[in-house]
């Protein structure tokens, strides 16, 4: 198969299921025929087989027919893929057919019936039976479960199943999904368990189930990670990854008279599906320098099994059944196509991201943690146990045998707690002490018994931490001579080697039919012109047959093209004319600077695969206005250092600007008006002040006291404030001074009316 070692072809495998319950009923013909042997399909049309058609005959790299036993296609097919997953190749497994030919019957099967388990439960046993059988590895499995649909992806492990994941790229690791959750799993019965939590979790989302599966992809992964001695006495990590790809159904989806939001779905539904055939189209072609892996999630995610550094495998499911035949023709030379593309799987080799390396790490650091504290207790218990305890032997003790030291932990700790507490009985007993001094000692010897079990519950801690995450870690069967599984390695040999020899047979046999026809064209002797003749008519006749052969099958595929070809211009008709709306509402409705606004801001985010519109900024560095300024964190606004410390430091406002409080309260409107004073006359007012004045503020009419009347200020003061109203509604009534006021010596006590006010 594989020419060169470091390139190999994509396995393609055909199976076809037997006739179900309503076909049998209904009397469908069989027009499928499959040569194991050859590893061959056959389709007959019934039709045209009037007509003398000659059946169309598709070879692959093994084929199963109805008969088929999920356990022999795991051997033969699925189990050397495997086999490369555990020894660090990714590998990818595809089930690839219309939707009810077994594709998930493949991949998952029957979950209660051993017999009729399919390849995800099959390699689960696989795997973990590896592990087992391992010697002198370390092994971490992890599973994650996904789903796309309608090119969203769907963690089918998260708690939010609302949520929608993305895919991001690095250049060392490759594509991968954002936040994807996986599990690590230490058995066939855990890893068993993931996967029925994410089968549920498919199906609670969808309405109707056989709709959904049929509509989106499920990849289902398993990630083992391997750390072994290398020769370099270095520890070397090797990761695989394992892909189970349940695909969509192939059948065409119709998208006839489906518009708007329907149609959207109805491309975007097998956007993948029809990703992944242009990608191997172009992967076949070899013309084609550009292959469209980012064309849809599906591809990019798979961009390694599809000509890149992973082992691959395709099912493709076909029905028996005439009325399927258009869907079975498809199939068979969608997947024939497959068969060309060639991969160059790699082994992945102390990986950044191996997740078993941090692992050891971090047991290595807490059992470093743990040797600490365990010293210190050593330490102290050499100091004290003075007289007579072995330390040398316990010494040995610890470093030798783990579990020793567990048992002599727990003999130290009871050994401590009962030392403290004969202490605390000892000091109870003791008539001597003062009863303030034995309550003191006691409290002491209490806080000391809690500082002592708070130590030992800590170190338990660690320690059982420590023994967690060493579970995780898988190692097999040590050194233990393990007879059964001696044997059971016996035969699993066995096994593959009797299928390598069928896949030898199945090969030679191709080979020889393919000499057979050169031969035909191989120069002969021929004894009369009668044989001559014969033998050159049977010839012509072969031929002919053949070349009716590759007509027939040109016109098929043209027929396919062209079905093809006008179901995408109906496509593109439909989205031209919703282009067409949405100009002529953009053309109507937006005002054309607005729109050259937005098309100035919108760009496309690779990333994310949408376009997006950059926010609004003043200035075209848009770096300054999107970020505060330094100075103002905790501030309202930018602040100078000095403006800061003035702030701390100066008792008076300068700087107090942001101690003020801001109540941003809006004031109730005004209900209430000024009070507004009625209309005195000059004459009634200075008869009123004077009446309303106090006793000791009644000045005496004498000019002679007038100027040091004035220049007191505490008559003035006195006399200002209180009636300070009053002293402006007699300014309103036209006076112009106050007839106290220091400033205008000269004026009258009583002023003359000047005649503005009416009396
Ligand atoms: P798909 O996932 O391709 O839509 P399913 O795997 O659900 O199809 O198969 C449809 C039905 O056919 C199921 O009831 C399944 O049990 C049955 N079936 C499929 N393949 C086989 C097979 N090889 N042998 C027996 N039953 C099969
Ligand atoms: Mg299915």
């Amino acid at each position: 198969m594989s020419k060169s070692k470091s390139s190999e072809s994509i396995k393609v495998v055909v199976r076809c299921r037997p006739m179900n319950e309503k076909e049998k009923a209904a009397k469908f013909g069989m027009v499928v025929s499959v040569d194991v042997k050859l590893g061959q399909i056959i389709v007959r049309n019934p039709r045209e087989a009037a007509a003398n058609e000659h059946p169309k005959v598709f070879t692959y790299d093994s084929v199963y027919d109805w008969n088929s036993k999920q356990i022999d296609l795991y051997d033969e097919t699925f189990r050397p893929l495997v086999d490369s997953v555990l020894l660090g190749f990714n590998g990818t497994i595809f089930a690839y057919g219309q939707t009810g030919t077994g594709k998930t019957y493949t991949m998952e099967g029957v979950r209660n019936d051993p017999e009729r388990r399919g390849v995800i439960p099959n390699s689960f046993e696989h795997v973990f039976t590896h592990i087992s059988r391992s010697q002198n590895q370390q092994y971490l499995v992890r599973a994650s479960y996904l789903e796309i649909y309608q090119e969203e992806i769907k963690d089918l492990l998260s708690k939010d199943q609302t949520r929608r994941l993305e895919l991001r790229e690095r250049p060392d690791t490759g594509v991968y999904v954002k936040d994807l959750s996986s599990f690590v799993t230490k058995s066939v019965r855990e890893i068993e368990h993931v996967m029925n939590v994410g089968n549920q979790n498919r199906s609670v989302g969808a309405t109707n189930m056989n709709e959904h599966s049929s509509r989106s992809h499920a990849i289902f992964v398993i990630t083992v990670e391997c750390s072994e001695l290398g020769v370099d006495g270095e520890n070397h990590i090797r990761v695989g990854k394992l892909n189970l790809v349940d695909l969509a159904g192939s059948e065409r989806q119709t998208k006839t008279g489906a518009q708007g939001e329907r149609l959207k779905e109805a491309t975007k539904i097998n956007l993948s599906l029809s990703a992944l055939g242009n990608v191997i189209s172009s992967l076949v072609d070899g013309r084609s320098s550009h292959i469209p892996y980012r064309d849809s999630k599906l591809t990019r995610l798979l961009q390694d099994s599809l000509g890149g550094n992973a082992r691959t495998v395709m099912v493709a499911n076909i029905g028996p059944a005439s009325y399927n035949l258009e869907e079975t023709l498809t199939t068979l030379r969608y997947s024939n196509r497959a068969k060309n593309i060639k991969n160059k799987p790699r082994i992945n080799e102390d990986p950044k991201d191996a997740l078993l390396r941090e692992f050891q790490e971090e047991i290595a650091r807490l059992k470093e943690q743990l040797e600490k504290r365990s010293g210190k207790k050593k330490r102290r218990r050499r100091r004290r146990g003075g007289e007579g305890s072995d330390t040398e032997d316990l010494e040995e003790g610890e470093t030798e045998e783990d579990e020793e030291e567990g048992e002599d932990k727990g003999d130290y700790w009871r050994e401590q707690q009962e030392k403290l507490e004969r202490e605390r009985k000892a000091i109870m007993e003791d008539h001597s002490l003062v009863a303030e001094e034995k309550l003191r000692l006691l409290k002491e010897k209490e806080k000391k018994m809690e500082d002592l079990k708070r130590e030992k519950d800590a170190g338990e801690m660690l320690s059982a931490k420590v023994k967690a995450m060493e579970s995780k870690l898988l190692v097999g069967g040590k050194n233990i001579v393990d007879h059964t599984n001696e044997q059971q390695k016996m035969l699993e040999l066995k096994r593959q080697e009797i299928t390598e020899q069928k896949r030898r047979e199945r090969e030679m046999q191709q080979q020889m039919e393919s000499r057979d026809e050169e031969t035909l064209e191989l120069k002969e002797t021929y004894s009369s012109l009668q044989q001559e003749v014969d033998i050159k008519t049977k010839k012509l006749k072969k031929l002919f047959a053949k070349l009716q052969a590759v007509k027939a099958e040109i016109h098929d595929i043209q027929e396919a093209h062209i079905n093809e070809r006008q179901e995408l211009e109906q496509t593109q008709n439909e989205l031209t004319r919703d282009l067409k709306l949405k100009h002529l509402i953009i053309e109507n409705f937006i005002p054309l600077e607005e729109k050259n606004k937005i098309v100035h801001r919108a760009y496309f985010d690779e990333e994310d695969e949408y376009w997006k519109t950059k926010p609004i900024t003043r200035l075209e560095d848009d770096q300054q206005m999107m970020t505060r300024p330094l100075s103002a964190v905790g501030y309202r606004r930018p602040l100078s250092h000095h403006a800061r410390k003035s702030m701390m430091m100066r008792p008076d406002m300068r700087y107090k600007a942001e101690n003020i409080m801001v109540l941003d309260m809006d004031l109730p409107a005004r209900t209430t008006k000024e009070y507004q004073e009625p209309v005195i006359a000059p004459k009634v007012a200075a008869a009123l002040e004077s009446a309303l004045r106090d006793e000791d503020e009644i000045q005496v009419d004498a000019s002679g006291f007038h100027s040091s009347l004035g220049s007191t200020p505490p008559t003035s003061g006195s006399l200002k404030k209180p009636k300070s109203g009053r002293l402006r509604s007699v300014k309103k009534s036209g006076t112009p001074t106050s007839p106290f006021s220091p400033s205008s010596p000269g004026s009258q006590l009583y002023p003359q009316s000047r005649g503005l006010v009416p009396k």
